[in-house]
């Protein structure tokens, strides 16, 4: 797809909804098509939409090793009720394998380089056959989120990255999560906001923007799948 289709797309889809975002990405992208989510209240509201356009679309999510046990019991449950086609995407080294290769506690020694490992990499390496993905991301998250476009390029993994939901608010999506009985991360009852690695997340304050309770006080919050190549590359390690 060329930048300038790829612009003209962005624009018209400012006006138009996630669905219909999602079934357009459908019917260009085919079996090429992937969801990438980690079980956020937008992934959610994602697969639930895809499940009345192309309820096979590969989903897509990272398996750190370390995840909570809150998020894997979601996981189970909705790929269960949605029969999804959930390809659980791990990096080439256990917890255990990375402690002995970089030492103990990577993510509080160098959190770019533990999540350039067990998900920069993984995603890549997971995209290869893909032309696009859709990820949950909204403007809404976080400053470093707030220009977030409908669709672009995705020069890291060469494939095409759709946000639907990117302009959709927190309280959207909770009204859609609700209105249709979507079951969600427990932990969000229990002031945590947005959800990663147990290891890097916790609870967030009721004014701080949603995404303050990741690396809180490491000066990070983005792990690196959604930044532009050249931020992260001096963080880069051979994969
Ligand atoms: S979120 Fe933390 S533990 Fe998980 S990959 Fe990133 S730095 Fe490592």
């Amino acid at each position: 797809m060329l930048n300038a289709q790829i612009q003209t797309y962005a624009e018209q889809f400012e006006t138009a909804s996630p669905f219909e975002i999602l079934t357009w990405a459908s019917l260009r992208f085919g079996d090429k098509l992937a969801i990438v989510t980690s079980f956020q209240v937008t992934g959610i509201a994602t697969l639930h939409m895809m499940q009345r356009i192309a309820p096979r679309t590969p989903v897509l999510t990272l398996d750190t090793g370390l995840l909570f046990p809150e998020t894997q019991d979601l996981m189970d449950a909705l790929e269960a009720r949605f029969n999804l086609d959930l390809r659980r995407v791990k990096p080439r080294q256990t917890p255990a394998q990375q402690a002995r290769d970089y030492g103990d506690r990577l993510w509080e020694r160098n959190p770019d380089r533990c999540c350039h490992i067990r998900k920069t990499i993984p995603l890549r390496d997971a995209l290869v056959g893909f032309e696009a993905w859709v990820t949950g991301l909204r403007r809404d998250q976080s400053p470093s989120r707030a220009a977030t476009p409908i669709i672009s390029r995705d020069a890291r993994n060469r494939s095409i990255k759709i946000a639907p939901f990117a302009n959709w608010t927190e309280e959207t999506v909770w009204q859609y999560i609700h209105e249709h009985d979507l079951p969600y991360n427990r932990l969000h009852d229990i002031g945590y906001p947005s959800i990663g690695c147990w290891t890097c997340t916790k609870a967030a304050g009721e004014d701080d923007h949603r995404r303050s309770g990741r690396w809180a006080n490491q000066g990070k919050i983005e792990c690196g799948i959604h930044l532009p190549l050249p931020a992260v590359a001096e963080h880069a390690v051979e994969a």
